[in-house]
């Protein structure tokens, strides 16, 4: 016999949750399932501890640059990993916890350990138990990707979550994989005190950006002793003693780095492998990635995806949206789409870069005229007060319908200021309207207005 609810949540990320409370304070029965940590990837392993440990990172680099301020510090910084970790551990398990408490405090609420599977497309199997609903929703997330790289099953290497476990500072950490997530953690292990070596592939950084913006990445990274490796294709992978080796093609000769760490950062893929999902008829894409359309709904009626296993997103806060897409079209009676939202996401290194929108490689491939405006921070007041100019401002323009069709803001305050642009294209208000905003002085954002005053044509 199956236990019988309104809706079962397959996941505990940042969908399932909210969902769970939507729909019991609706007064439905709703069974949440979880294998391992509430709050997935964003709250043990991706966004909090990142951030609190980039977060770390600053503090040491401020102090090390404390006479550029005038400011007399003690004796050569020294950071201790151990109460980094610390620090990081109280701030996610605090989340952690929350998520958890929050969950087995609601009325309406069944809460399950453990790894769900589908047994049909009505019916989940968790441990012994079967639970059946009509509506069922995947929150499954997604880990770090593993290529079948030579040698590496025969050195330790690291993922993001074992990452979270480091409590000493490595000698030289080797990263493969030079996006998002092997920068963020480059510079901030270079912050304190690792010397760091980035792998990539790709001829540039964070491929997916512009030449321009990669490039002042690469340079913000280099300028701190980050050594970038280019055009570098992993061969394989070797160790001995506490040394690892990776070993690679690059200008058609075979190089290697060595360290004392290795990560693994090359991407993510979706924890779907396991789900049953062929036993319920869902279609997904050759990596893995559940299909869906804009509501989020599956092939399969009554059975929604959400978060980073669609595919259609990767940060957490397309994986909120998602939630308040379902649950404003399936309980506010207001319909919503993906259609509706607009791509933004933030890379957190220091200065950070804020995206939204198009890039300006992409607005071109549409084959209208664009103006693009740019600005590098040596050229905003507020930048050199703080005495962080590294990095630029870019907006991207429709030179016919006025709109703006994207932004980056790589710089001080570069993930905040970005709202600003993203919030405009929203209310899709043509860009004079905020070339003539006075803004607050001295800020980086006051130099949008005047970034759109000297649009070019490219
Ligand atoms: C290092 C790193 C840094 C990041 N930094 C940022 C950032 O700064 N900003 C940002 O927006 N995004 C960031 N991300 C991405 C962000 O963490 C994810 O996009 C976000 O967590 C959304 O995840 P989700 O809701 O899809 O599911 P997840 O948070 O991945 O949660 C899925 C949950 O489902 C559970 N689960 C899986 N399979 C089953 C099963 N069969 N049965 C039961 N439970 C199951 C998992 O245990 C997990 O708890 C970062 C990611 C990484 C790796």
């Amino acid at each position: 016999m199956a236990d019988a609810f309104d809706a079962i949540i397959i996941g505990t990320g940042q969908a399932g949750p909210p969902l769970a409370k939507r729909f019991a304070e609706a007064g439905m029965r709703v069974a949440i399932a979880e294998r391992h940590l509430f709050g997935g990837t964003c709250v043990n392993t991706g966004c909090i501890p990142t951030k609190t440990m980039v977060a770390s990172a600053y503090a040491a680099h401020m102090v090390r640059r404390a006479a550029d301020f005038g400011v007399v510090a003690g004796e050569a910084v020294r950071v201790d990993m151990a109460r980094v970790k610390a620090r990081k551990d109280a701030i996610s398990e605090r989340s952690r916890l929350g998520v958890e408490r929050t969950l087995r405090s609601l009325t309406n609420c069944s809460v399950y350990q453990g790894a769900a599977r589908f047994q049909s497309p009505r019916e989940v199997r968790v441990g012994s138990t079967v639970l059946r609903s009509e509506r069922i929703f995947i929150n499954v997330g997604a880990r770090a990707s593993i290529a079948p790289m030579p040698g590496l099953d025969g050195v330790p290497y690291l993922t993001n979550s074992s990452m979270m476990n480091l409590d000493v500072v490595p000698a030289h950490l080797l990263i493969v994989g030079g996006s998002y997530v092997g920068l963020e953690f480059g510079q901030m292990f270079r912050r304190f005190g690792s010397q760091v070596t980035i792998v990539e592939k790709s001829p540039q950084l964070v491929s997916r950006e512009d030449e321009d913006i990669s490039n002042a990445i690469r340079g913000i990274l280099t300028d701190e002793g980050i050594d970038v490796r280019l055009n570098a294709h992993c061969i394989d992978v070797g160790g001995s003693g506490d040394s690892i080796s990776v070993h690679f093609q690059s200008d058609n000769e075979t190089q290697s780095v060595s360290g004392s760490h290795l990560l693994v950062a090359i991407g993510r893929r979706p924890n779907t492998d396991d789900l049953g999902l062929d036993d319920a008829g869902i279609r997904h894409d050759e990596r893995g990635y559940i299909v869906v359309d804009d509501k989020l709904l599956t092939n399969v009626s009554g059975i929604w995806a959400l978060g980073d296993c669609n595919g259609r997103g990767g940060f957490t806060h397309t994986s909120y949206n998602d939630f308040e897409i379902v649950a404003s079209n399936l309980l506010d009676n207001k319909p919503r789409s993906l259609a509706d939202r607009i791509g933004a996401y933030a890379l957190y290194i220091d200065p950070p870069l804020g995206r939204a929108g198009l890039t300006e490689q992409e607005a071109r491939r549409r084959g209208r005229p664009i103006l693009v405006g740019k600005r590098p921070m040596t050229r905003i007041a507020r930048a050199i007060e703080k005495g962080e100019t590294k990095g630029l401002m870019k907006i991207v323009v429709d030179a016919e319908s006025e709109e703006i069709l994207g932004a980056s803001v790589l710089g001080t305050g570069g993930d905040e200021v970005i709202h600003g642009i993203l919030d405009m294209m929203y209310a899709r208000a043509p860009y004079p309207v905020l070339r003539r905003a006075m803004h607050i002085h001295p800020t980086v954002s006051e130099l949008i207005p005047t970034i759109l005053g000297e649009l070019v044509a490219v």
